[in-house]
């Protein structure tokens, strides 16, 4: 039997997996590490304990095993960026996380002067400090520049740059083209880093990893940190990895992840899809492993709504009581609760709105709000799906899912049948250790083809039951939700408009009178 060992280097946590050509997973690693918060809006990791609990965790997973894998693959929390001295092996500071906020402000200038189109045309990205570019830009001038390392010294990557760098002892400095599509320093046309970009983030050439297929050769690692030489042979950021992991590597396929918020992928093919509606544009892998186009999106709170009714209203202890809360009503009685606790996301973009209930009647139970929450999820996605679907021409075949709420039957129910459309749910829930086990495998002829992969995995399927529940009749009024919520935060933003420029409460603000102003910005989209 032939073995896979993934490394799946996530936000909170490092984790390992060692699958079996026959899809089982027979050993597993976890290790938590330090999250740093030095300023407000700061977020930041220590690249030493990064690798640290990597290797922690793989050799855990390989004691459990037993076995010497054939190859390993690697998937990695995306944007996240480390820059180090390739003399010493030593990071010039911690690694700024996707989190990280700092660049707002170069982020909020580029848009001021018009980069904005530019920089979506090239990279399917909009700017903001969520992706990697204006985080290196920062840890250059700050860090390198400070500590005097001539620039042909320093290298910087992504963390699966990183690990593979520190895996073969310095001698791959490479990256995959999903990873390297989240810097905003990769034209996703042309498969290469943009020398425009690296122009206007300051990046010197040479610093930037190469980049290869994801079911490709990253060197080998060295006997010394996991006990054997392994080849490296399999490379994808979490989301791309989990699209992968699931099966979607034809246009058309889609996977949700629910869980605190919910982030969907649509893989859309060869062809570039249009965009925008906040819907990203990025690199996924085909069925080779070869470089595709996917959208992607999240929303902001799905299962956190369920946590809220928990813990903050105490409409139920567990989460998973929702399920039979859900199913002791026959229909959702007009009650609609729109989740926008942190304003909404894809397709609405209103930063402002805030969470809505609607249509409360004496008669309104708190089994009606839990079942709200759930019906959120699935509507959200949907309006997601169908943005999604408007953009890329891509019919939606199958939604595949994982995530912690997707263990509530009824939910994956209410979604395949608000959707139409099969939503499948794998056994095995560890989607994007999965995906890059997948890719590596491949590369490393564990499994002959993709179709031998996905063969070694079974799904539990949720066929769509025309007009069961109502779900698909409940579209509409979830939609008027929606916009109720969106002109509670306009009608602000318009009241604002008229209002004094002065501290304190914000509604206080805006009903006060004074003379028209215009001090209301919209906040930018994400
Ligand atoms: P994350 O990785 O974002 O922390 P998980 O994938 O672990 O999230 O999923 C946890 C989320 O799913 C929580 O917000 C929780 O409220 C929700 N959740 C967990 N189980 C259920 C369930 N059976 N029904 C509905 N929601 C659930």
């Amino acid at each position: 039997m032939r073995h896979v060992l993934t490394l799946d280097q996530g936000t909170t946590s490092s984790r390992a997996l060692v699958v079996a050509a026959d899809g089982r997973v027979v050993g597993r690693g976890q290790r938590e590490f330090t999250q740093h918060f030095p300023q407000p809006g700061w977020v930041e990791h220590d690249p030493e304990e990064i690798w640290a609990t990597t290797l922690a965790s793989a050799r855990e997973a390989l004691a459990e095993a037993g076995v010497v894998p054939d190859a390993i693959g690697i998937t990695n929390q995306r944007e996240t960026i480390v820059l180090w001295d390739r003399a010493t092996g030593r990071p010039l500071d911690r690694a700024l996380v996707w989190q990280d906020r700092r660049t707002t402000q170069r982020c909020l200038a580029l848009r001021a002067a018009g980069q904005a189109d530019a920089i979506h045309q090239a990279t399917g990205l909009v700017p903001d400090p969520y992706f990697s570019a204006t985080k290196l830009e920062w840890l250059l001038e700050h860090k390198a520049r400070a500590a005097g390392v001539p620039t042909d010294r320093l290298a910087a990557g992504t963390i699966d740059t990183w690990l593979i760098w520190r895996l073969t002892n310095g001698a791959v400095h490479a990256t995959d083209p999903t990873n390297a599509s989240r810097t905003m320093l990769y034209d996703i046309n042309t498969g290469a880093w943009s020398p425009q970009l690296q122009a206007l983030f300051n990046v010197p050439s040479g610093i930037l990893p190469e980049v290869r297929p994801s079911a490709g050769d990253f060197g080998t690692s060295a006997a010394e940190h996991l006990g054997h030489a392994m080849p490296i042979r399999g490379v994808a950021g979490d989301q791309q990895a989990a699209l992968f992991g699931q099966g979607c590597w034809e246009a058309g396929q889609s996977k949700n992840t629910y869980g605190t918020g919910a982030f969907m992928l649509l893989h859309t093919g060869p062809a570039r899809p249009v965009g925008g509606q906040g819907i990203l544009t990025t690199i996924a892998c085909d069925a080779e492993g070869r470089a595709a186009y996917a959208l992607e999106a999240s929303i902001f709170v799905a299962g956190a709504a369920v946590q809220w009714l928990r813990d903050g209203l105490g409409l139920l202890s567990k989460a998973p009581e929702s399920e039979a809360m859900a199913r002791s009503l026959s229909g959702n009685d007009g009650v609609y609760f729109v989740p926008a606790l942190t304003g909404l996301g894809a397709p609405s973009w209103e930063p402002e709105a805030r969470g809505t209930i609607v249509g409360l009647t004496r008669g309104t139970t708190r089994e009606h709000l839990v079942r709200a929450a759930l019906e959120a999820m699935a509507y959200g996605t949907a309006d997601v799906l169908e943005a999604m679907r408007g953009a890329s021409g891509a019919p939606l075949e199958v939604l595949r899912v994982d995530g912690g709420a997707t263990f509530n039957d009824w939910l994956m129910q209410f979604q395949a049948d608000v959707l139409g459309v099969p939503v499948e749910r794998p056994d095995v829930i560890e989607t994007t250790a999965m995906g890059a086990a997948g890719l590596a495998g491949i590369a490393a002829g564990v499994w002959p083809d993709a179709a031998a992969f996905f063969a070694s995995r079974s799904y539990h399927r949720f066929a769509p039951a025309a007009g069961a529940n109502g779900a698909r009749a409940g579209l509409g009024g979830w939609r008027r939700a929606v916009r109720a919520s969106v002109a509670w935060a306009r009608e602000r933003g318009r009241a604002r408009c008229r209002a004094p420029r002065r501290t304190g409460d914000a509604d206080a603000r805006a009903d006060a009178p004074g003379p028209r102003r215009a001090t209301y910005v919209r906040r930018s989209r994400p």
